[in-house]
């Protein structure tokens, strides 16, 4: 068992130190958010009072943020947390974040001696809870192969998708795809809908035909369809559709970066930006169904 730093307990940060709890990892815990750190040291880590607190004797470092420019705060300049963790330790990201932060920070912390992955994740709040989150990593195999006791207890698939970086572009395919995807559910659902068609009902169809997915049969973006997807408690909790945007805002930088199209997923990131505007930028992406059935 390893003595691990878990750093931003949000959404998904707060039940995956959960499950490394329970594996029997020791935790020392740290966000911004002061009730985060006490729920986590309720179930067992202790309550650090800064990052620089959490990393003291770890032996692995886990951080879970927002976004690039948090991740980047947080381990770089002259007293960034990688000026105070001992060479040796392993530093794995979760976040989503842009593929050149990632290399940025990863140099950064090779050129100190440390090992480190970018590891973001798919599987969403129920993936984190149930620990079966899919990791998709980028970085060296051989420190993949000492980061994968610790991703075990929190998921069930392990990717390794290439060097540093590389497992953002592969998170950022993947979501650009979710987008699209939930995106086009909410508008089929919402035509049906008009045709006075029953959501439930169609959506119970389509998740047994060719247009099921996730958003059809996990996270169905209408209303009292899935009791348990977000649509079904006033689109809370979830995957909030800031994040998708930005997200989608990463994927298009992506695709500039080396002269790719992405017709859909820069229309998808429009209505996402859209539904943000409409003052649902906190509210799960599903809500963006929202757009195109006010009344849903
Ligand atoms: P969140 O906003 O719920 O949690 C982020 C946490 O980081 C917050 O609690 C915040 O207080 C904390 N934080 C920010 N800066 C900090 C700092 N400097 N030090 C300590 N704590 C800090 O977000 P989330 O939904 O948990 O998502 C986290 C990451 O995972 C994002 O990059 C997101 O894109 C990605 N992701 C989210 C989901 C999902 O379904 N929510 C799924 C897959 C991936």
């Amino acid at each position: 068992m390893s003595r691990i730093a878990f750093i931003g307990l949000g959404h998904m940060g707060g039940p995956m130190a959960t499950n490394l709890l329970k594996a029997g990892h020791q935790l020392r815990v740290f966000d911004l958010v002061a009730a985060s750190v006490e729920q986590a040291a309720a179930r067992g880590a202790v309550a650090a009072v800064n990052a620089i607190d959490a990393v003291a004797g770890a032996e692995i470092v886990i951080s879970m943020l927002p976004a690039s420019r948090h991740v980047e705060g947080l381990y770089l300049g002259n007293d960034g947390l990688l000026s105070h963790i001992p060479a040796g330790v392993l530093v794995i990201d979760c976040s989503t974040i842009a593929p050149a932060s990632a290399q940025k920070v990863a140099k950064a912390a090779t050129e100190r001696g440390l090992a480190m992955l970018d590891a973001p994740v798919s599987g969403g709040t129920a993936g984190a809870a149930a620990g079966t989150l899919t990791f998709i990593v980028g970085g060296q195999a051989e420190t993949l192969e000492r980061a994968r006791p610790v991703f075990s207890a929190m998921g069930k698939n392990i990717f390794h998708v290439g060097d540093s970086g590389a497992g953002q572009v592969a998170k950022l395919c993947n979501n650009m795809a979710l987008g699209v995807i939930m995106a086009v559910t909410g508008e089929a659902l919402a035509l049906g809908a008009a045709h006075g068609l029953d959501a439930k009902v169609l959506s119970q169809m389509m998740a047994v035909s060719t247009g099921r997915s996730w958003a059809t049969e996990v996270c169905n973006p209408w209303p009292g369809v899935l009791d348990n997807a977000p649509a079904s408690r006033g689109y809370s909790g979830g995957f909030g559709n800031d994040l998708m945007l930005k997200d989608l805002g990463l994927a298009a930088e992506a695709a500039v970066s080396v002269g790719a199209s992405v017709p859909l997923g820069e229309l998808a990131r429009n209505l996402y930006a859209l539904n943000s505007k409409a003052g649902r930028g906190g509210l799960d992406f599903s809500s963006v169904v929202k757009l195109l059935a006010p009344d849903s």
